[in-house]
């Protein structure tokens, strides 16, 4: 691994760290959506200027850092020079095609839901709510991610690619450990949290 792969690895880990911070709460729930909420505002601070200055010669699909060319894609956060090798120029425009045309969708099914998780948090914190609300909001979250993040996975690399396209969701974080890693997370973790989402689901219903 090169030491560009790794560091990219390392600041990378921040992201799954805050999903077990929210999902399993290990610290306690206030504590544990203290340090998920200070981990995911602060992370765009050291992650995407790294990024960004790697983005104009590391392939944003496979992060490869040797013949890669310009490749158009923008973010939230502004245009930057990413590029893409020629063998991954398409699937990469692909995907982030993809994601635009369902940019409500999955800004619902992601950040709806996780919007919903930190209110039913706060409140159980602060005893409005009982806690197994908290586990229903959890669930919700698993599951508005997985039904996200799963069909994004599986067919936004074979979409018709588009010449240019803006991403829903800021760039920097897939170009750290490359998109191709980010497709295979999406569809593991979509997988696994799609089936927990539907077990709590039925156990809460009361269905055998
Ligand atoms: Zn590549």
């Amino acid at each position: 691994m090169t030491r560009s792969r790794a560091t990219g690895l390392v600041l990378f880990l921040p992201v799954p760290i805050v999903l077990a911070l929210f999902v399993r709460t290990p610290l306690g729930l206030g504590a544990s959506l203290a340090l998920g909420v200070a981990l995911m505002a602060t992370h765009r601070v050291y992650a995407r200027p790294w990024a960004l200055v790697r983005a104009s010669r590391r392939c944003l699909w496979c992060g490869r850092e040797d013949g890669a060319g310009p490749v158009a894609l923008s973010d939230p956060l502004g245009p930057a020079a990413w590029s893409a090798c020629v063998a991954h120029d398409s699937s990469l425009r692909a995907f982030v095609g993809w994601a635009e045309r369902r940019a409500p969708l999955l800004e619902a099914g992601i950040l709806g839901t996780l919007l919903v998780l930190l209110a039913t948090g706060l409140a159980v914190v602060a005893e409005v709510l009982p806690a197994a609300r908290y586990a229903d909001a959890v669930a919700l979250f698993q599951g508005g991610v997985a039904i996200s993040v799963l069909p994004l996975s599986l067919w936004g690399p074979r979409a018709p690619a588009p010449v240019n396209a803006r991403s829903p969701f800021p760039l920097h974080i897939q170009a750290l450990v490359g998109t191709a890693v980010v497709v295979w997370l999406f569809r593991v973790v979509g997988a696994i949290w799609l089936v927990q989402a539907a077990l709590h689901a039925r156990r809460s219903l009361g269905w055998p």
